[in-house]
């Protein structure tokens, strides 16, 4: 098997403001993996909270050596061997991850979801996110939002009531709240989600920074909403500690090395009864269809990230009204745009 790659950047539709900071590009790699006749894609996405580059994701592909494998019969053993290689580079090893899937989907004449059993047909609506704004900003992106059924409203900040309510003020969609831990007071937090559930939201993501577990334990004991870990739930054995401390998880890809990982922490979440959320980083339709393919065994799906960039590479997964639709092709069912990998 052979692996090359491409880097490549995201440009945001409109400035990415967050808790920490504004974002108008992210840095992204596409992998190449050849065997037989056929290649599989692959994406990394890298937002600086995770700590890679195109520099280190790089570095870290240029230690991987799958002439060593045969085959595809067991990705498990291949993604052992590529993650023992380092202790991060997470976003890197799901290039490789999702390539695999890929290949090996098109060498089995098979779209992804079947080679994970998921049924098509279950697939959830994605949320649509708005990010933190100005008031007039916020009204923009609610309109951008169209015929998507369910927002997802980023907080974090010191205005989070205002943005609220400047969203109700304009419609009256269902939401979640995605607080990136940016909140620090546990009786406030309470009182906003006693606040958010009279605004028909569905679940908030994220309150504390994810090494304070006491405060998220209090909430926990207290929040008439279901609390999501997504900072604190990066990988499988992170499971086990948030389980106590979250109702459910959010999983991403490029936190969790790949498919194969997601897939475990699909059975752990629910051998736990927790609630899973997919998601996803800044990332165009290659990473976001393998995703995808995971969410017919989720309770909600946030893979709007191809949406609220300008430059997709790939055409995959689309949205009918919102609901995921699954591409019928082969693999991940994501196509590389033409001049991508000239
Ligand atoms: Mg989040």
């Amino acid at each position: 098997m052979k692996l090359t790659w491409k880097p490549y950047t995201l440009q945001f539709k409109h400035p990415f403001r967050i808790a920490h900071g504004v974002r108008t590009t992210t840095p992204v790699l596409f992998t190449c993996i050849e065997y037989d006749g056929c290649i599989g894609y692959g994406e990394a996405s890298m937002p600086p909270y995770l700590g890679e580059t195109h520099e280190t994701a790089i570095a870290f592909l240029q230690k991987v050596n799958l002439k060593r494998f045969n085959g595809l019969q067991d990705i498990g053993a291949i993604m052992e061997y590529v993650d023992q290689l380092e202790n991060k580079n997470t976003a890197a090893k799901a290039s490789i991850d999702i390539a695999l899937h890929d290949l090996k989907g098109k060498l089995e004449g098979k779209p992804v979801y079947k080679i994970l059993g998921a049924d098509p047909s279950l697939t959830p609506y994605s949320s649509f996110t708005i990010g933190m704004d100005s008031e007039d900003g916020i009204r923009q992106k609610v309109i951008e939002s169209g015929d998507f059924p369910i927002l997802k409203i980023k907080l974090g900040g010191s205005e989070d009531m205002k943005i609220l309510e400047t969203v109700r003020a304009c419609t009256s969609k269902p939401f979640s709240v995605d607080v990136n831990e940016g909140w620090k007071d546990r009786e406030q937090a309470l009182d906003f989600i006693y606040r958010m559930k009279e605004m028909n939201v569905s679940f908030v993501e994220q309150p504390f920074e994810r090494s304070n577990t006491e405060d998220q334990a209090w909430l926990k004991a207290r929040s008439p909403l279901p609390l999501i870990a997504d900072e604190s739930c990066r990988r499988f054995e992170d499971i086990e500690s948030c389980r106590h401390f979250f109702h459910g998880i959010n999983i991403k890809l490029m936190k969790c090395t790949g498919l194969f990982e997601a897939k475990r922490m699909v059975v752990e979440a629910k051998k736990h009864q927790l609630l899973l959320l997919i998601g996803c980083m800044s990332e165009t339709s290659c990473a976001v269809s393998a995703a995808a393919s995971l969410t017919p065994f989720a309770n909600w799906a946030d893979l709007d990230g191809p949406l609220l960039i300008s430059n997709d590479a790939f055409d995959g997964i689309y949205f009918e009204k919102g609901k995921i639709r699954l591409s019928e092709g082969l693999g991940i069912g994501a196509i590389p745009r033409v001049g991508v990998f000239v």
